[in-house]
């Protein structure tokens, strides 16, 4: 079968491997789908570790197509998404149920072979039925939605709430809608690229304002009329993550998401914080939220479909993910 090796770090290549087989407890999966990630860009750039080489994606779904033994609650036949964050269950963390924070979490795509192939194995506990008629890109959205909604549950957004997400790339847009659906009254995209600003107005946002274009802050603390009640920094940059914390309303959550490079210092008033009681609560990876993306997805209450701005094949992957994501790009979905 086809597969997208990362060979070293800067060195990605398709080639020819082994089919795998699904051993014990283990589902062979025939991929349809898998999405391309920031974090994909990360580790090829060695900026995030991984096993090497390896067979990278961790976004994605397919079709059940060999079911080892030992396996419950599959015949074969069904789409799933996967949940690609294993935890040893065993930890500190994991059984005292933060399995995010597991002393030994591996994952699939990066430490043990992903979806960028035509064929993956998982472990059948981290697989989870979508409808068969589900459109597989959908099915591909799971991970990241499933991020998403740790984060938004620990936003804590409550009907009526302001919120401001800063980032606009597909998790900002995808937190637009979360936020709507939890009953946000406003909700604020902050973002520099005008087809991201127009795509969040479309899918749920209340406003969606420039930084590079005028005081973002100044923006948000006037719309909400002394700052929003619920900050969400999906966008990973020290100067976005300040202009967040003075977003947020006396009394707000500050949730942080945005993956800042690691040893990355960013300067904060401590008084500020103190007299205002900001709440800053970081919102890692998807602790037992991914049934819930994918119910959410099978569900078809999301708009997905604008978010897909292209779909490669395998061999088109390398170069996607050697590259800087082009203005006007979303999600690059592939179809293997
Ligand atoms: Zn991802
Ligand atoms: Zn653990």
């Amino acid at each position: 079968m086809k597969a997208v090796r990362l060979e070293s770090i800067g060195s990605m290549t398709m080639r020819s491997v082994e089919k795998p087989v699904a051993r014990q407890g283990e589902l062979l999966i025939r991929v349809l789908a898998a999405g391309i990630c920031g974090s994909d860009r990360h580790m090829y750039k060695g900026e995030y570790p991984t096993a090497i080489p390896v067979t990278m994606g961790h976004e994605f779904c397919g079709i059940v197509e060999e079911v080892g033994d030992e396996v419950a609650g599959f015949a074969g036949g069904e789409l799933v998404t996967v949940d690609p964050n294993i935890a040893c269950g065993r930890c500190h963390a994991c059984t005292r149920g933060r399995v995010n924070l597991c002393e030994s979490l591996t994952a699939i795509g990066v430490t043990r072979d992903g979806g960028f192939a035509e064929y993956a194995t998982v472990p059948y506990r981290q697989a989870f039925t979508l409808p068969a008629d589900l459109n597989p890109a959908h099915g591909a959205f799971c991970e990241p939605l499933a991020c998403c909604l740790h984060a938004i549950d620990k936003a804590e957004v409550r009907p009526g709430d302001s919120v401001a997400i800063l980032g606009g790339g597909v998790i900002g847009l995808l937190m637009v809608q979360l936020a709507r659906m939890a009953g946000a009254s406003q909700v604020i995209l902050i973002t520099r690229q005008l087809s991201r600003r127009q795509t969040a107005l479309q899918v749920g946002a209340t406003h969606a304002f420039d930084p590079a274009a005028s005081d973002a802050v100044a923006a948000v603390r006037d719309v909400t009329h002394g700052g929003a009640d619920v900050v969400i920094e999906c966008a990973g940059v020290p100067d976005t993550l300040q202009g967040g914390l003075k977003m947020a309303r006396r009394g707000g959550i500050f949730v942080l998401f945005g993956v800042t490079p690691a040893g990355i210092e960013v300067p904060v008033l401590p008084f500020d914080l103190l007299v205002s009681e900001v709440d800053i609560r970081p919102a890692y990876l998807n602790p037992f939220t991914h049934s819930r993306a994918a119910a959410l997805v099978a569900s078809r209450a999301l708009e997905l479909d604008m978010l897909v701005t292209k779909s490669v094949g395998l061999e088109e992957v390398a170069e996607v993910v050697g590259s800087a994501p082009l203005p006007g790009e979303i999600k690059v979905i592939v179809r293997p």
